[in-house]
């Protein structure tokens, strides 16, 4: 059977090139950065070289690139390590506040949670039906307290794209950290740290034709974070753990390529996507969830209504087709996505979401396959709902 991969926010193929550049510190150049041996200084130099590459694409100074085990371990670190630091010594009572979006990703959203049970203040702040944030509720949100806001520079769900520019221009005049998870919009959209007003963004590996278990976190010089595993040292003190050469090599690479082929692959993925949408919004009682423009090249997002959107993606896998609920990380509870939940969407059109994300290795064949399969597989969950309806 075809078989058609279109949950590129879940995961990515890794990119043949990468994984070409990844080998040989798989195998024989396995040594430690830290050793003093020709092996260490084998992995040192690789070590500085990816660092030097990504911190170029980011648009800022080597020593300001800290490289981790994954998208959520940055995320934790900017945030919570923010908030350890501003408590040194036990006899710092004082209460941060941290202010965040209402649908950021679980990695973002439950360590702010977390810090809220922990004695903070904590501020969600609403979206627009489109899952947009408006820079001025930042603004208002802001209090003597407040510590750090962490913003999604894209939505992994919706895709829609966030003004972060805005919100970090605020950040910046009232004197606060500001964080940007920019794991699903780095490689789509421009990311320039400067231009972008944050100190700190997090990328991830494997959301970029790259490898999983490792990311990088650009930490503005002058940000105060205390890290979360203490040892050796590593990465400036920051995250301590022997470095993931081979990781940390393919990171580099899955991120020089996006960057450079942004150019001609995000014109494509808009057109496949736009085609996709399009098609699909054929189906009776459907709905495009996520912003109309600002919303990421690779990412169409529906709620078709009376269905299961569950019961529709194993139809669709039985079908050969890969697709996802919203968010991979809710399809085990079976809550409803909080992210359209928080755009105005009832349960049951939250229940009937479909998420298709293009990716590199996608066709216009793939676009027209899938535009064909889903109506059909719509019309037979339909058959059987429950709800009798008129569609
Ligand atoms: C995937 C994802 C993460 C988590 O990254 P991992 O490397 O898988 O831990 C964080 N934020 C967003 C927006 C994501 O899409």
């Amino acid at each position: 059977m075809k078989k058609i991969y279109m949950d590129n926010a879940g995961t990515t193929q890794i990119d043949p090139r990468v994984l070409r550049e990844m080998m040989p510190y798989l195998k024989e150049k396995y040594g430690n950065a830290s050793s003093i041996h020709s092996f260490g200084v084998e992995a040192r130099t690789a070590l500085d070289k990816s660092r030097k590459i990504v911190s170029k694409l980011l648009n800022c100074d080597t020593n300001e690139i800290i490289f981790t085990g994954s998208g959520t371990e940055c995320n934790n670190l900017a945030i919570k390590g923010a908030v350890f630091n501003s408590m040194k010594g036990m006899f710092s009572k004082k209460k941060k506040h941290i202010i965040t979006s209402s649908i950021e990703h679980h990695c973002v959203s439950d360590t702010v949670k977390w810090l809220g049970k922990m004695g903070h203040d904590v501020t969600f702040l609403p979206v627009d039906k489109d899952g947009l944030v408006d820079p001025e509720d930042v603004r208002k949100a802001i209090k003597k307290e407040t510590l750090i806001v962490s913003v999604m520079m894209a939505n992994n769900e919706i895709g829609t794209i966030e003004p972060i520019k805005e919100i970090g221009k605020i950040c910046r005049e009232k004197g606060i950290y500001f964080h940007s998870d920019a794991v699903q919009a780095f490689g789509k959209v421009p990311v320039d740290v400067k231009d972008l007003n944050v100190d700190m963004l997090t990328i991830s590996g494997h959301k970029i034709y790259g490898p999983k278990g490792v990311a990088a976190l650009y930490v503005k010089r002058g940000t105060k974070l205390d890290p979360l595993l203490h040892g050796g040292g590593h990465e400036f003190g920051v995250r301590s753990s022997t470095e993931n050469i081979a990781g940390i090599v393919g990171l580099a690479k899955a991120a020089e390529l996006i960057v450079k082929s942004m150019k001609t692959e995000v014109p494509k993925l808009t057109k496949m996507r736009d085609k996709l949408i399009k098609n699909i919004l054929e189906v009776k009682n459907s709905r495009l969830n996520g912003h109309p423009t600002k919303r990421l090249c690779n990412n169409a997002n529906f709620s078709f209504r009376f269905i299961e959107g569950e019961a529709l993606n194993i139809l669709l896998d039985e079908m050969g087709i890969a697709a996802s609920t919203g968010s991979a990380c809710s399809s085990t509870t079976l809550e409803p996505s909080h992210v359209l939940l928080a755009t105005g969407l009832k349960h049951g059109e939250a229940h009937g979401s479909l998420r298709l994300t293009l990716g590199r290795f996608n066709t216009e064949s793939d676009v027209d396959f899938v535009s064909k399969a889903i109506p059909k597989a719509v019309k037979k969950l339909r058959g059987i709902s429950p709800f009798k309806k008129d569609w």
